[in-house]
C-alpha cells in the first residue's frame, strides 16, 4: 500500500510543477461561472434523465450544485448557464480510457447551437453503456479549444451519473458533480488525511472526510487552504499567527466577512510525522467545523471492519490541516491530521478513509506539534459558532528564574512510577499525554505518578508552574 501512495505522491508532485507553471492553483474563482451543459445521448433508450431534473440538479434545487458552490465560497462564486437539448447521432465513443467515456474535444467544440464566446466551462453529460469509465472527470483549469466561433479557453468536466432528488446520500443533488467542478476551478489534488495504521502514520488518499475534495460521500466544505487558493477566504478571514495567546476561530461554514475563520501557523521547524515517507508539513491551518449548512447534513456513522456501526459522538471541533508545500511555499496540498489515531471502535473502519472521522480536536484536548515547541489546546466551544484555541509557542522553553527547570523527574525510562521532586513552595500541575496530545491524566501538585497501567511506549509529561504559567514537557518512556 505504501508504494501506491508513493506513486500517487510523485504524480502529484510533478503535477504541481506543471500546474504552478500554468498558474492554476492560486487562480481565484470569483463571480458567476457560465456553463454550457451539454447532454450526449449514445443510447436513445428512454432512460435519459429529464432536462428539467438536470436543470434542478445544477441550479434550482435547494440542494443544487449551485447552492453548494455559493455556500462554500461565501457567495463569492456561483454557477449559471444553459442546459442544452440531448445530442443524438454523435460519432460513437470508442477506444480506451477517455475516448471510450467522453466525446472528443473536436466534437465538443463543434456544436452549432452553443455560443462558446460566453462560457467559462462546458459540462458533458454522457448517457452511454461503454465501460471502464469514472463517474466524473475534469481538466484542472481552463483548456484551449478551437471552435467554429474562434479560439476560446474554458473548463471541461464530464459526468456519467444522474442527479438525485431531493438529494443523494451526501446532502447534495450530486456530490460527484460538485467535486469535479472544484477540480475544474484549478484544484489538481485531493484532500488527504494522516491516519495511523499498524502503529505507523499513513497518508490516506481522499482521506479528509470533512472536505468534498477528500471523500465526497459527505458534501462538506473544502478546507480553508483550498478556500484561500480560490480567493474565497482572504487575509481578512485568515490570520497568520506567531505569538502565544488565545485565538477565536469562527465556523468555516458560515459567511462571516472580516471574522477569523482559519488560523495559519508557519512552523519554525518542519513537521515530519512519519520520517520514512515523503510528506512534510511547513504550515498548519486550523479551522473549526461547526457542522452548519451543508456540513450539518453529514452522516457520521462509520461501518467498522466487523460490519457494526460506529457513531462518532462529537464530530465537530478543531481540524488541524497540515500543508505540504512546494515551490518555495507557493503551492501547498492539504492533509488533515487525525488527532485521535487509535482505531475507530477499537477495531477500525471497514473503509479506511473513515478512520479520520474522529480527526477533530475536542474541548479540553491538546495537540502537541512534533519537532516544534508548540501546543494547541481547545479551551472553549460555542457549538456551531466558534471555537477558542490556546496556542503556546513556548511549550518547551524554560526561563532561568522559574523553579520549573529545577524539578527532578525520574526514573526515565520507567515501568511504573515517575517521581517529581520539588521544594515545598512550588505549586504546579501535572498532565500526562500520549504522543498524539491526548490527555491521559491530570494532577495537582502530585509528586509521584503511576503509569504502570499504560502500555509500553512514549508519553509526554507536562508540568505547569501556576505562578509563571510556564510549562515544561518531558518525554517519558514506559518500558
Ligand atoms: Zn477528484
Amino acid at each position: 500500500m505504501k508504494k501506491i501512495y508513493g506513486f500517487f505522491f510523485l504524480s502529484l508532485w510533478f503535477n504541481s510543477y506543471f500546474i504552478q507553471a500554468q498558474g492554476v492553483v492560486n487562480d481565484y474563482v470569483l463571480g458567476t461561472q457560465e456553463l454550457a451543459i451539454v447532454p450526449f445521448d449514445y443510447l436513445q433508450d428512454g432512460n435519459e434523465q429529464s432536462l428539467e431534473d438536470i436543470e434542478a440538479g445544477f441550479f434550482s434545487s435547494p440542494y443544487s450544485v449551485k447552492s453548494f458552490i455559493e455556500e462554500i465560497s461565501y457567495g463569492k462564486a456561483s454557477i449559471d448557464g444553459i442546459v442544452y437539448p440531448y445530442r443524438a447521432n454523435q460519432p460513437p465513443l470508442y477506444g480506451t480510457g477517455y475516448t471510450n467515456c467522453y466525446p472528443l474535444d473536436e466534437d465538443i467544440a463543434n456544436q452549432p447551437d452553443i455560443d462558446y464566446s460566453i462560457i467559462d466551462g462546458i459540462i458533458l453529460l454522457v448517457h452511454s453503456n461503454t465501460t471502464g469509465c469514472s463517474a466524473g472527470l475534469s481538466a484542472y483549469g481552463k483548456l484551449p479549444f478551437t471552435t467554429a466561433d474562434g479560439f476560446f479557453e474554458f473548463r471541461r468536466s464530464g459526468f456519467r451519473v444522474d442527479f438525485y432528488f431531493p438529494y443523494e446520500f451526501s446532502g447534495i443533488t450530486n456530490s460527484t458533480v460538485a467535486h469535479e467542478i472544484i477540480h475544474s476551478f484549478g484544484i489538481p489534488y485531493h484532500s488527504n488525511s494522516y491516519i495511523k495504521v499498524n502503529e505507523e502514520w499513513f497518508l490516506q488518499g481522499y482521506g479528509n472526510v470533512f472536505d468534498i475534495m477528500g471523500i465526497r460521500s459527505e458534501a462538506s466544505h473544502p478546507c480553508s487552504l483550498i478556500k484561500q487558493q480560490k480567493g474565497w477566504l482572504t487575509d481578512n478571514e485568515i490570520e497568520n499567527i506567531s505569538t502565544s495567546g488565545t485565538y477565536r476561530i469562527h465556523a468555516l461554514e458560515k459567511t462571516l466577512p472580516g471574522q477569523v475563520q482559519s488560523i495559519v501557523i508557519d512552523l519554525p521547524n518542519d513537521l515530519d510525522i512519519q520520517p520514512n515517507d515523503n510528506f512534510i508539513f511547513s504550515k498548519l491551518y486550523l479551522e473549526y467545523r461547526g457542522l452548519t449548512g451543508f456540513d450539518a447534513r453529514n452522516n457520521r456513522n462509520v461501518v467498522l471492519s466487523d460490519g457494526s456501526l460506529h457513531t462518532i459522538q462529537d464530530p465537530h471541533g478543531l481540524l488541524i490541516v497540515g500543508a505540504d508545500c512546494f515551490m518555495n511555499n507557493d503551492y501547498c496540498v492539504p492533509v488533515i491530521i487525525d488527532t485521535h489515531p487509535e482505531p475507530l471502535g477499537g477495531i477500525g473502519a471497514s473503509y479506511q478513509p473513515h478512520e479520520a472521522s474522529d480527526a477533530p480536536l475536542n474541548l479540553g484536548e491538546t495537540y502537541l506539534v512534533g519537532n516544534n515547541s508548540i501546543s494547541i489546546e481547545v479551551v472553549n466551544v460555542v457549538e456551531g459558532e466558534y471555537i477558542d484555541v490556546n496556542i503556546d509557542f513556548n511549550t518547551l522553553s524554560v526561563t532561568e528564574n522559574s523553579g520549573i527547570s529545577e524539578l527532578k523527574i525520574y526514573p526515565n525510562p520507567t515501568s511504573d512510577f515517575i517521581n517529581i521532586d520539588s521544594d515545598e513552595n512550588f505549586s504546579f500541575g501535572v498532565k500526562l499525554y500520549d504522543m498524539y496530545g491526548k490527555l491521559l491524566s491530570s494532577h495537582t501538585r502530585m509528586n509521584q505518578i503511576n503509569i504502570g497501567n499504560f502500555s509500553e511506549g512514549v508519553y509526554l509529561l507536562e508540568i505547569i508552574d501556576w505562578k509563571s504559567n510556564q510549562k515544561r514537557i518531558e518525554k517519558i518512556i514506559r518500558n
